[in-house]
């Protein structure tokens, strides 16, 4: 559930009529709800209340310093994969104990940013880092703690570029091998391992996969603490599903999710660490375009609209899908008619959706992308000269923009001119 509803024959971020934001902002743009947002992080916390758990936001979803900051205050925790996000994550309020660090190529001024300014643990994704971060931990003399992200080899079924739980994707050690790691942790002073660590996908639309991966990890656990080690936390990463298209999907809840973790894992007594990024900040957010031109092709007609791409790429990176709708409500009995929905970028690739029904629309008409608020605006670039759009995030029946426009001078004057031009 979401709170972008049509309300009075118009579609509305909370009680802001999206329309009034476009006037404000110009479009395209991109739109946040905070009491979607809200609602989604409670919906994980209360689905681990039985245990001892922490919601730690994966915030290379949508990184905004304002979502961010909202998150912090809610009690999350937070999943970064860089030293940028690391700093955001940081100016947002989060307190070093609540970040957790993930990510396959963590490099040596990371490692040490993250050390000298708090952190709750890294997840360690191979040997080499193992030893590298063990190195820097020394040079500052401290001990880092760590889990070991496990490759539990499941097949997560989702698109092949966010499968990462497959013996053949780069990501954690095989979980055959853990054993071997964790006696070697020990023996490094510069390390302290709490717990292990699991994410085997983005966009899972099943329990099975995670219920497999978890039951793994289980008995990883067991196996792990009979050698000695002390095994007090279990990351079990983040992935589960939203329904892009809502006439047709209908993925697990995390209140399901939950349930199956505590079966799986609950009697371990271990803290419980998620994170969930899609499916927190996916269906808060909405981008919206205007309709450019219509034009009619050979045999479809063309809706170009002023987002593109580069705003949102999901549908030409991954072949997603968007549920796109008009932002003034359709009469119930309107007719409807195939559209292919494109952007003004030139590259084929540049395309929303095909023969797509719609009810018909005209130049100047605005329509809203659905479930945009996660990896839209994080995975924008500025190709062919296209300013990142701006975030606008709504409160009941207030709204700000939360990254402005640049101009096209700012988009410039970023660019710097060698002496000999
Ligand atoms: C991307 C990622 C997540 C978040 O995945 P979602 O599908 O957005 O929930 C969590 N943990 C790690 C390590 C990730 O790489």
């Amino acid at each position: 559930m979401d709170h972008f509803l049509y309300r009075d024959g118009t579609l509305h971020a909370e009680d802001v009529p999206v329309a009034d934001i476009a006037r404000a902002v110009g479009t395209p743009f991109y739109c946040y709800s905070t009491a979607t947002l809200t609602r989604h992080f409670k919906l994980f916390d209360e689905a681990l209340s039985g245990m001892d758990h922490l919601v730690c936001y994966a915030m290379k979803a949508n990184s905004n310093q304002a979502v961010l900051k909202l998150m912090a205050g809610l009690g999350a925790g937070v999943d970064v994969v860089s030293g940028g996000e690391y700093a955001r994550a940081r100016a947002a309020g989060f307190d070093g104990d609540k970040i957790v660090f993930s990510g396959v190529g963590k490099t040596h001024e990371e490692m040490r940013a993250a050390l000298t300014g708090g952190i709750r643990q890294f997840n360690l994704e191979s040997e080499p880092e193992m030893r590298r971060l063990n190195k820097v931990a020394l040079e500052l003399g401290v001990v880092a703690p760590v889990t070991v992200r496990v490759n539990p080899d499941v097949d997560a079924k989702t698109h092949e570029k966010i499968a990462t739980g497959k013996s053949e994707n780069k990501f954690g050690i095989p979980i055959a091998r853990a054993a071997e790691v964790y006696a070697e942790i020990a023996t490094l002073p510069g390390l302290k391992a709490v717990g292990i660590d699991v994410h085997i996908g983005s966009q899972l639309t099943d329990l099975e996969p995670f219920r497999q991966a978890y039951r793994k990890v289980a008995a990883l656990t067991a196996e792990l603490r009979a050698q000695g080690h002390d095994i007090i936390r279990l990351d079990l990463g983040g992935g589960l599903g939203i329904p892009y298209e809502r006439s047709n999907e209908a993925p697990p809840l995390p209140l399901e999710y939950g349930q199956m973790v505590q079966e799986e894992l609950g009697d371990l007594g271990c803290e419980i660490e998620i994170e969930p990024g899609r499916l927190i900040a996916g269906n808060a957010g909405i981008l919206v375009s205007e309709v450019t031109y219509v034009k009619s092709g050979e045999g479809r007609d063309f809706l170009i609209v002023d987002a593109a791409m580069n705003d949102l790429v999901r549908p030409a990176m991954y072949s997603a899908h968007h549920d796109i709708v008009p932002v003034v409500e359709p009469a119930a009995a309107a007719e409807q008619q195939p559209y292919d929905i494109v952007g003004p970028v030139c590259e084929t690739g540049d395309t929303f959706a095909k023969q797509r029904n719609l009810t018909q629309l005209a130049e100047g008409d605005l329509i809203a992308f659905r479930s945009a608020g996660a990896y839209g605006a994080v995975m924008a670039s500025e190709y062919n000269s296209r300013p990142l759009i701006p975030e606008v995030l709504v409160k009941d029946d207030q709204f700000a923009v939360i990254r402005p426009r640049p101009t096209y001078q700012e988009m410039i004057d970023r660019d710097v001119l060698p002496v000999w031009l």
